[in-house]
C-alpha cells in the first residue's frame, strides 16, 4: 500500500489500515512517501482541531496515547473589523463555534502520528517527493519518486540519484491542498467535481507576545477590513501557552482585482488597532502561507477508482465555512483505510471494489457535515453582508434555497483585465516596517523556506512570451502580486521592444528557491501556463512548531 504525503490524512488511514490488518492477523507492506525532508515541515494550519476525527482513529483515547495539544478552547468571539474598531457579532455563526474544539500545532500533531504508525511497522519515508503517477491505462500502479542531484540545466550532478518506482496494490493520495500529483491524475481521468476546485491563500504568523494580551484557548475569529464588501475571507488569532499567539489572515482567491496581494493584505490585517493592542511589542517566531481548498462538497472530484483513492485536503475535503479540515482529514483516511482493508480481504483492488469508499463516506457523518453546508461558501461570491443572510437560510433549510448546487467560476475566472497604469482597488499601499509588519522575502526567512539553487526550477511557466506580452498588456502580471513569497519578479527588459504603446517591456525572473509550497500560482495564473511540480532535492518551507 502506498500513500503519498504524510499529512493527517494518509497517517490517520496507515494507522487504521495497519490496525485493521494486525487485527486480521495479516502482514502487508504500508508504505508512506513525503515531499520534505522531515513530516511536519511541509504542514501549516491555524489550528483548531476538532476532536471528532481522533476520537474515532483512537477510540476516544487519543490524549491518553499523548497527541500534543496546546490548549482547550476556552472563549471565542467573532468580530466584524471596520479601518478603526471592531464590533462583536452578538452571538458565534454555527458554523465557527468552537467549544469542544484544542489548539494544536499541526506538525506537532503530524509528528506524533508518525511515532504511532512506525510503532505499527508503517515505513515513512520523508525526502522522496512523488513526482509523476504511474498507470498501467486507467489504474494506478504506484507513482515515480523526483530524480536527485540534477543541475540546473537538467543534467546530472555527481550526487545524482534517479527517482524509484514505488508500486502498490493501492496508492492513496493525501498530498494537501492542491497537490500536484492529485491534479495531474484528476485531469487525465476527467473526475473533477460538478464545480471547479476554489481556493483561499492563508498565511500565517507564529508571535511571542507580552505576557497578559492572550490566553491560551482564547479563540477570535475577524471578517470585514482590509478586505472589500465582496471580498470573502477573515483572520484569526489564537492563544496558546508560553504567551504564544496564532494569528493569520485567509482572503479568498476569487478577487477580480489583478493587483490584489494575499501577502499585503495579512500584513494590513495585522496594522489594525485591536490587532496591535494584542501584538504589539512582542516579536514574530515563525511564518508561512498555504492554500486552503474552500470548494467543499460540489468541488470534490470523484475520489476512488482503479487502484487509488483520494484523501484530506487533496479530495477537497476541508469544511470551509467551519475553517476546520483536520477532523475530516482524519476520518477520510480511516474510510480509505477501511475500503483497502476489505478489498484486499476480498483479493480484489478496481475500480469497482474501490468504490466502496464512496459508499462508505455518504454512510459517515463527514458526508453529512460537508453536505450540510454543501452551498455557503458558494454565496459568499458576492456581498458579505448578503452572504450572511444567505448563509443563515442554508443552515435553516438543510443546505439548499433553490437549487440543490450552488454553481461557482474558477478562481482566475474572477481576474479581470486591467491595463498595467490602473491604480489598485483592493486594499491601502503598504510599506512593511521590518519589526511590526513584514515583506515579502522576511516572511520566507520566518518559513525557513529554502532549495538549492543549483537544480531546475520547480516552478515550470510553461510560455514566457505570454507573460512578457499578453499578461503585462493585459493583467500587469499579477504573479509578482499572487506570490507570498516573491518568487515571481518582473523586470524592465532593455533588449525586447515594449508589447503596447506606453507598456514597457518586461521580462520574468524566478527566484525558485525563495518557495513556500503554497500553489497559489498553480491556481491564479490567469493564462493556465504555470504549473507548481516537486522541487528534486525535497527543500521547501521548515513549519516544525507552527
Ligand atoms: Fe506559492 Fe507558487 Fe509562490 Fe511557491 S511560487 S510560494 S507555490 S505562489
Amino acid at each position: 500500500m502506498l500513500l503519498v504525503g504524510a499529512g493527517p490524512a494518509s497517517l490517520a488511514c496507515a494507522y487504521r489500515l495497519a490496525r485493521l490488518l494486525e487485527a486480521a492477523g495479516e502482514k502487508r507492506e504500508i508504505t508512506v512517501i513525503e515531499k520534505s525532508t522531515e513530516v511536519g515541515q511541509h504542514i501549516l494550519s491555524g489550528a483548531v482541531m476538532d476532536p471528532r476525527g481522533l476520537d474515532d482513529l483512537f477510540e476516544g483515547r487519543w490524549r491518553e496515547e499523548g497527541c500534543p495539544v496546546e490548549a482547550p478552547v476556552q472563549s471565542e468571539a467573532v468580530y466584524y473589523l471596520t479601518p478603526r474598531g471592531k464590533i462583536r457579532f452578538p452571538f458565534v455563526p454555527p458554523t465557527l463555534r468552537n467549544h469542544g474544539g484544542w489548539v494544536v500545532t499541526l506538525s506537532h500533531v503530524v509528528r506524533w502520528l508518525e511515532e504511532k504508525v512506525t510503532a505499527l511497522g508503517v515505513n515513512v519515508f520523508a525526502g522522496f517527493p512523488g513526482s509523476e503517477v504511474l498507470f498501467d491505462g486507467e489504474r494506478v500502479r504506484g507513482v515515480r519518486t523526483a530524480d536527485m542531484g540534477l543541475g540546473r540545466d537538467g543534467t546530472p550532478k555527481e550526487s545524482f540519484q534517479p527517482g524509484t518506482d514505488v508500486v502498490a496494490k493501492v496508492t492513496v493520495f493525501g498530498e494537501g491542498s492542491r497537490g500536484s500529483l492529485t491534479k495531474a491524475l484528476v485531469q487525465k481521468l476527467g473526475i473533477q467535481g460538478p464545480n471547479p476546485d476554489i481556493y483561499g491563500t492563508g498565511i500565517k504568523e507564529l508571535w511571542e507576545v507580552p505576557e497578559g494580551r492572550i490566553a491560551p484557548g482564547e479563540v477570535y475569529h475577524t471578517a470585514g477590513w482590509p478586505l472589500a464588501s465582496d471580498h470573502y475571507g477573515g483572520g484569526w488569532i489564537y492563544g496558546m501557552p508560553g504567551n504564544r499567539a496564532s494569528i493569520g489572515f485567509v482572503p479568498a482567491l476569487d478577487y477580480r482585482d489583478p493587483r490584489f496581494d494575499p501577502w499585503h493584505s495579512a500584513e494590513v490585517w495585522k496594522t489594525h488597532p485591536w490587532i496591535r493592542s494584542i501584538l504589539d511589542g512582542g516579536k514574530v517566531i515563525k511564518a508561512g502561507a498555504k492554500t486552503v481548498p474552500e470548494g467543499g462538497f460540489w468541488s470534490q472530484p470523484r475520489l476512488h477508482g482503479d487502484g487509488f483513492l483520494i484523501v484530506g485536503d487533496a479530495g477537497s475535503f476541508l469544511n470551509a465555512p467551519r475553517l476546520k479540515g483536520i477532523h475530516t482529514a482524519v476520518k477520510s483516511g480511516m474510510l480509505a483505510a477501511e475500503t483497502i482493508a476489505a478489498a484486499l480481504a476480498a483479493g480484489r483492488t478496481d475500480a469497482e471494489t474501490l468504490s466502496d469508499y464512496g459508499r462508505r463516506y455518504r454512510e459517515s457523518w463527514v458526508w453529512e457535515e460537508l453536505h450540510r453546508v454543501r452551498n455557503i461558501r458558494q454565496v459568499f461570491q458576492g456581498n458579505f453582508f448578503t452572504g450572511m443572510v444567505r448563509a443563515g437560510l442554508l443552515l435553516a433549510t438543510g443546505g439548499r434555497l433553490i437549487a440543490d448546487r450552488i454553481p461557482v467560476k474558477a478562481d482566475p475566472a474572477h481576474m479581470e483585465s486591467r491595463p498595467a497604469e490602473t491604480e489598485q482597488e483592493s486594499h491601502p499601499p503598504f510599506r512593511a516596517d521590518g519589526s511590526y509588519t513584514f515583506d515579502k522575502v522576511t516572511g520566507v526567512h520566518y518559513a525557513g523556506a529554502l532549495h538549492e539553487e543549483n537544480q531546475p526550477s520547480h516552478l515550470i511557466v510553461h510560455d514566457l512570451d505570454i507573460c512578457r506580452t499578453r499578461c503585462t498588456v493585459e493583467y500587469g502580471n499579477p504573479c509578482q502580486h499572487f506570490c507570498p513569497a516573491a518568487v515571481y519578479e518582473i523586470l524592465e527588459d532593455p533588449v525586447r521592444p515594449p508589447p503596447a504603446a506606453g507598456v514597457p517591456a518586461k521580462t520574468l525572473r524566478i527566484n525558485h528557491s525563495n518557495c513556500v509550497h503554497c500553489k497559489t500560482c498553480d491556481i491564479m495564473d490567469p493564462y493556465g501556463i504555470i504549473t507548481w511540480t516537486v522541487p528534486s532535492d525535497a527543500g521547501g518551507p521548515k513549519y516544525s512548531g507552527m
